[in-house]
């Protein structure tokens, strides 16, 4: 069980919900890291007295120094503060829930140093998913999944010993706010329509996600890397409910699943006290009053990303990584207004034309295809 953490990402959605477990657990907090956030990082350090405080921005940085400088906490800033706050030497577990594939560095800089990784940074796996689970077993890291899918998953593998028994995940999806619509429909939708998701309140970029269905598709990247499995045995499935969090069908036809209400806490808390259970401040899910349970398949001709990421996640090498960094560019386009709803899947797919793919690339080779990607992608997007 975890005691110490050093928290990547602390003053995000779910940044801010590790610090609610971790005030009810009693862990403490080594290192406190994000971007610019300095009103909110200077009261969680006041709060949790983190050794190290790290804002990348250099200038939000400077001034939370100059906040903190009655305290001893240590403030630095950039990619080495962040590198910094994931080795942070107290820590026996990193919580990584920085948005973006700027998680991947920190997150292998903690495995080599064999700490338990509690992973909500999924673009990290979608871009370097080999390499990063390849270090894992190397450095005897543990990688405890905190995306409520992978972490349902991960529930329902409990025991499982022989991986062989496993004949397919089925990953729920909850349609989000877009469910239904045609892709004429989908070409007018705005930013502050996609914000609204039905079930659950996160970060902009994977609420944009999770209405292109792109966030279902970074899942089954997520899962096949999480779990050494081909893409035709990861499936994905409508539930609008959002009570089931996903399947695991073994062999014999059994399937189980894990069930609760749409709350991040428990897979973090779950996280943090795997292979324990601690007890939850929350009401259980109410079975008989949380209606009936539907699914549905995924229209994936409307929503183009999902089949662009299982297209990518086929061709493997840099192709996930080229996907994801042009992903994120087109999604904070998209929330300036500088593209359209279907702007987003077409400046991916014009990217995917554009940037070339190497197999079985190096870690230079990942981040190289992340930065072209990000480059074709603002020329596309300037256009
Ligand atoms: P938010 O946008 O709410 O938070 C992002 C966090 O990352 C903030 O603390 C932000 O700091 C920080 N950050 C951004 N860029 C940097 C940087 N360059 N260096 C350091 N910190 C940085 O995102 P979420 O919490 O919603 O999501 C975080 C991750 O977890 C994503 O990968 C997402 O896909 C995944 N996830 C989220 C779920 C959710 O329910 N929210 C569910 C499952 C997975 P600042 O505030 O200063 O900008
Ligand atoms: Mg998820």
């Amino acid at each position: 069980m975890t005691k110490t953490i050093s928290l990547l990402g602390c003053t995000g959605s779910i940044g801010r919900q590790t610090l609610e477990v971790a005030r009810e657990l009693g862990l403490r907090v080594a290192a406190l890291a994000a971007h610019s956030s300095v009103d909110l990082l200077e009261a969680q350090a006041r709060e949790f007295h983190p050794r190290l405080a790290v804002l990348y921005d250099d200038d939000a940085a400077d001034a939370l120094r100059r906040r903190l400088c009655d305290t001893d906490i240590e403030v630095r800033s950039g990619a080495e503060g962040l590198l910094a706050a994931a080795q942070v030497e107290e820590a026996d577990t990193v919580v990584t829930a920085v948005v973006g594939s700027v998680g991947l560095e920190p997150t292998l800089a903690a495995i080599r140093l064999g700490r338990r990784i509690a992973l909500a940074n999924k673009e990290t796996l979608v871009c370097a998913g080999e390499l990063v689970m390849a270090a894992a077993k190397q450095y005897g890291a543990q990688i405890v999944p905190v995306d409520s899918e992978h972490s349902a998953i991960f529930q329902c593998l409990q025991g499982c010993r022989d991986q062989r028994e496993v004949k397919r995940l089925i990953l729920t999806c909850s349609g989000g706010p877009f469910f239904g619509m045609t892709y004429a429909q989908l070409e007018r939708m705005t930013p502050g329509d996609a914000l609204k998701h039905p079930n659950w309140t996160m970060g902009a970029k994977i609420t944009i996600d999770s209405a292109t269905l792109m966030n279902k598709g970074l899942e089954v990247i997520e899962a096949m890397r999480l779990y050494s499995l081909p893409l035709d045995r990861v499936d994905t499935v409508i539930h609008r409910q959002s009570v089931i969090h996903s399947l695991v069908e073994f062999r014999d036809g059994a399937m189980l699943a894990q069930l609760g209400t749409p709350d991040m806490k428990l897979p973090i808390r779950y996280a943090m006290t795997w292979p324990q259970r601690a007890a939850a401040p929350e009401a259980p899910l109410d079975l008989l009053t949380c209606g009936a349970l539907t699914f549905h398949a995924p229209d994936t001709e409307a929503f183009r990303c999902l089949a662009i990421a299982r297209q990518c996640a086929a061709a493997g090498g840099t192709a996930c990584a080229i996907m994801n960094a042009a992903n994120e560019e087109a999604v904070w386009a998209f929330l300036r207004g500088e593209t359209g709803f279907n702007g987003i899947h077409r400046t991916v797919e014009s990217v995917l034309d554009k940037v070339a793919v190497k197999y079985q690339p190096s870690l230079a080779d990942i981040l190289e295809a992340d930065r072209l990607a990000r480059e074709a992608a603002r020329a596309v997007l300037r256009r």
